[in-house]
């Protein structure tokens, strides 16, 4: 890995970057772009945690707390750069975690379930015996103990086929996915994975109850904060 320096005023985002780059066992040529697409979006949204995503993070908590078998779903670009925060979550809700991969290669998926085993999560994923409904992919495979007969599933970086046809299947979708754009969930956290995930796991351990929550009406939030924020910096940015 490049040593970043500390005080580089984009630490978090440089590191980041290197953590991906460095492990090509855990994450997809093609996951790279898929950060590339995120980091742009977060720029955007000032890289930090607005105030619609910590509304959507306590509805998400809720529905966490309200399952009876939730399952977080995670690919190579969650375990490379939130291994340890999906460890927490998991045991906060408790949740089973399962392994599932668009790019699905026998020999990535043991990578994956192997680097979160060494942090004593038991991930589902290496050997399939379900499926989902409607999905070509290698992502319709799963595991019946996990997805297969999950109620709830948090799957961060939304993949919008995936979790339209989970939804088909009766399930709770969650996801925290930096494009407000994404518009299949339940309940859609539009914030950075690793700042996402610890404030979703006090959520949980704080038991908050919540009332109504409105997906649409929070993406429209959303949207609604970054237009103002890039109208604030257009306004300070001098002219020519
Ligand atoms: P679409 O969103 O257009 O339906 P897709 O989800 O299949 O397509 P990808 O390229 O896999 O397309 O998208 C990855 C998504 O993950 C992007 O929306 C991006 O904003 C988001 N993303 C990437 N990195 C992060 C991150 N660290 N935290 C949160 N979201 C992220
Ligand atoms: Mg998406």
């Amino acid at each position: 890995m490049t040593a970043i320096p500390r005080d580089h005023p984009r630490y978090r985002s440089l590191m980041a970057r290197e953590r991906l780059v460095a492990a090509p066992e855990l994450v997809a040529q093609q996951g790279l772009i898929a950060h590339g697409r995120g980091e742009a979006f977060d720029y955007l949204l000032g890289e930090a945690t607005c105030p619609p995503a910590r509304q959507a993070i306590a509805a998400a908590a809720a529905a966490l707390h309200r399952a009876q078998r939730p399952v977080i779903s995670v690919n190579g670009n969650v375990v490379a750069l939130a291994a340890r925060e999906v460890a927490d979550l998991a045991a906060a809700v408790p949740a089973t975690v399962e392994v599932n991969l668009f790019h699905r290669t026998p020999a990535r998926v043991a990578a994956l379930t192997a680097a979160l085993a060494e942090i004593g999560v038991a991930a589902l994923g290496a050997e399939p015996d379900d499926c989902v409904p409607g999905l070509a992919s290698a992502r319709g495979l799963c595991c019946r103990d996990g997805i297969g007969r999950a109620d709830a599933v948090l799957v961060p970086l939304e993949d919008g086929d995936r979790a339209q046809a989970l939804r088909d299947m009766g399930k709770t979708v969650l996801t925290i996915d930096l494009n407000p754009l994404s518009r299949t969930a339940h309940i859609t956290i539009v914030d950075e994975l690793v700042r996402a995930l610890p404030l979703l796991t006090i959520a949980v351990e704080a038991r908050a109850k919540v009332g109504t929550f409105d997906n649409a009406a929070n993406r429209r939030a959303v949207l609604a904060f970054m237009a103002e924020r890039l109208g604030t910096l257009s306004f300070n940015t001098s002219r020519p």
